[in-house]
């Protein structure tokens, strides 16, 4: 089984997406297990507040060390093989080749979103975290990067995807799929299915579907 400890102020953010489809089943399957440690929860002071405006000014609070590195330590226990992730616009950018990479190499995997305009980096030194983007624009929050790292990652481990041929990658995919009916009549136009793919013939099947890769 693979652990996601996620790290975020917002942790109901996830529930819908965890609580569905793949991520779900994987979960009852016990295929991958997530933990949730909120930052708020490891700060003593009335208004739990886990956010400063920086140093040398500009606009918007940052996220503060302390609260997330005890929250890093209580996920980490006393597990000797973690992997820490912070999540950052500016970070190395996440591939399909990573995903795999990580879920094999490791079970207990923390991820570190941010909010507003970041983490103070001394997180970064502190955990010996690895700062990943998950694509080159910028989002409000950390939140989407992690579900979107859960999720390729998930489909890669062995039993969550079900038939292991859904994994893409080991086949010969196409991202030009059709289903029933073979024809389409919509505003006096019809819309046909490739005839190959009507034919039963794998061997041309195969040929077609690998011409339509990118
Ligand atoms: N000024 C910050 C910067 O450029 O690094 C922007 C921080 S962003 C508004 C707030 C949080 O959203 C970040 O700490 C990060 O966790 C997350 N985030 C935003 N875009 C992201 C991306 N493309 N990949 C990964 N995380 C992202």
């Amino acid at each position: 089984m693979t652990t996601f400890h996620i790290i975020s102020i917002f942790p109901e953010m996830f529930d819908s997406y965890l609580n569905e489809s793949v991520l779900r089943r994987g979960i009852l399957k016990k295929k991958i297990k997530i933990k949730f440690y909120n930052p708020r929860d490891f700060v003593k002071s009335k208004h739990k507040k886990v956010d400063q405006i920086p140093y040398g000014g500009g606009p918007g609070m940052v996220m503060m060390t302390e609260p997330i590195v005890k929250a890093v330590e209580k996920a980490k226990g006393k597990k000797k093989k973690v992997k820490t992730i912070i999540f950052s616009p500016s970070g190395k950018e996440f591939t399909n080749t990573y995903a795999k990479k990580i879920q094999n190499s490791y079970k207990d995997i923390i991820l570190i979103a941010g909010r507003y305009e970041g983490i103070d980096k001394r997180v970064k030194t502190i955990t010996k975290a690895e700062e990943i983007s998950i694509g080159p624009y910028v989002l409000t929050g950390g939140e989407l990067p992690a579900m979107i790292f859960i999720d390729a990652v998930s489909r890669q481990i062995k039993g969550v995807l079900g038939n292991e041929l859904s994994v893409e990658e080991n086949r010969i995919s196409s991202s030009e799929v059709y289903t029933r009916p073979e024809t389409i009549k919509y505003k006096g136009k019809k819309y046909k299915v490739p005839k190959v793919l009507l034919s039963g013939h794998h061997k041309n099947i195969s040929q077609w579907k690998e011409k339509g890769r990118k």
